[in-house]
């Protein structure tokens, strides 16, 4: 549901207000379901993987396409939509979204958008967020009376939770794209295996004995390898990590040699 036609300049916040309302009975409805790109973030992977009862590397091949961004080198996925004329979802039929309630954020936010900015305040840089309305002139969603705030909606779609469990990872993102490094191909791998195929970064967590190089305490060891949320969060930590923007990780003393050869022999 992001099927963006024209994005309305106005920054707004989270008490700014708007009226919207996308219901089954709308003349619109499920029309923004296709032709369209449908960022998809690493919460998101898990959510739909699961979902539909397959492994994140499945889901990847089967339903995605990767799109290389062209200034910071990232990998981004993106929905994959049917080829035929409309181009619609793989999950939209006329019923509605058969996967709703694990729909991505890009879905949830819609008819917002959503704007993170690294900014200069007051000599600290510092993360800006706002929020604009999508103007598409097919949908019928604006013409309701129900009035939102930002912040009301955003609660009442669920694209709170998703935000929190993105976190780590979009600042990651932010916080390299302005020092304007590209990543090389195996950063790219790295990053797209830890950010989006869990289920690959749980088999190289393990034929790569990488929990043992760290200084990780019995009750995080135990959690990374039962709870895929936090082996989620772990493989955050381990981008910033490998990429230097924190010391999220404490590399155990007798593995130190041995890890950094590794990685300045592939170049990084
Ligand atoms: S109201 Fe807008 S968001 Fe809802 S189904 Fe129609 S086009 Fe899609
Ligand atoms: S995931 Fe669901 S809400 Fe999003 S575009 Fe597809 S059918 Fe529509």
């Amino acid at each position: 549901m992001i099927n963006v036609g024209m994005v309305e300049p106005v920054r707004l916040n989270l008490k700014s207000k708007f009226k919207f309302m996308c219901h089954k009975g709308i003349g619109c409805f499920t029309r923004c379901c296709g032709s369209t790109d449908i960022l998809l973030t690493p919460y998101d992977v898990v959510r739909i993987k699961n979902r539909l009862g397959i492994s994140s590397s499945e889901f990847l091949k089967q339903y995605t396409t990767i799109q290389i961004d062209e200034n910071s080198k990232h990998p981004n996925v993106i929905l994959k939509m049917g080829q035929e004329g409309q181009r619609r979802c793989p999950f939209v039929t006329e019923e509605g979204c058969t996967i709703y309630e694990d729909r991505p954020t890009n879905c949830r936010y819609y008819p917002l958008g959503q704007a993170i900015m690294r900014v200069q305040k007051e000599n600290k840089i510092v993360n800006e967020e706002f929020y604009f309305l999508i103007k598409d002139e097919n949908c019928l969603g604006y013409s309701e009376d129900r009035e939102w705030t930002v912040e009301e909606w955003r609660i009442d779609q669920g694209a709170d939770i998703y935000d929190e469990m993105n976190k780590e990872w979009k600042e990651i993102q932010l916080r390299r794209d302005p020092q304007g490094e590209s990543m090389d191909e195996t950063k790219q791998k790295l990053f797209y295996m830890a950010s989006y195929d869990l289920d690959a970064f749980r088999k190289f967590l393990r034929a790569t004995n990488v929990l043992d190089f760290f200084e990780i305490d019995n009750r995080e060891l135990e959690d990374i390898q039962t709870d895929e949320i936090a082996l989620m969060r772990f493989a955050f930590k381990y981008l910033k990590y490998i990429f230097m923007l924190e010391e999220t990780l404490k590399l155990k003393e007798e593995y130190k040699e041995k890890f950094l050869k590794a990685y300045q022999s592939k170049g990084n």
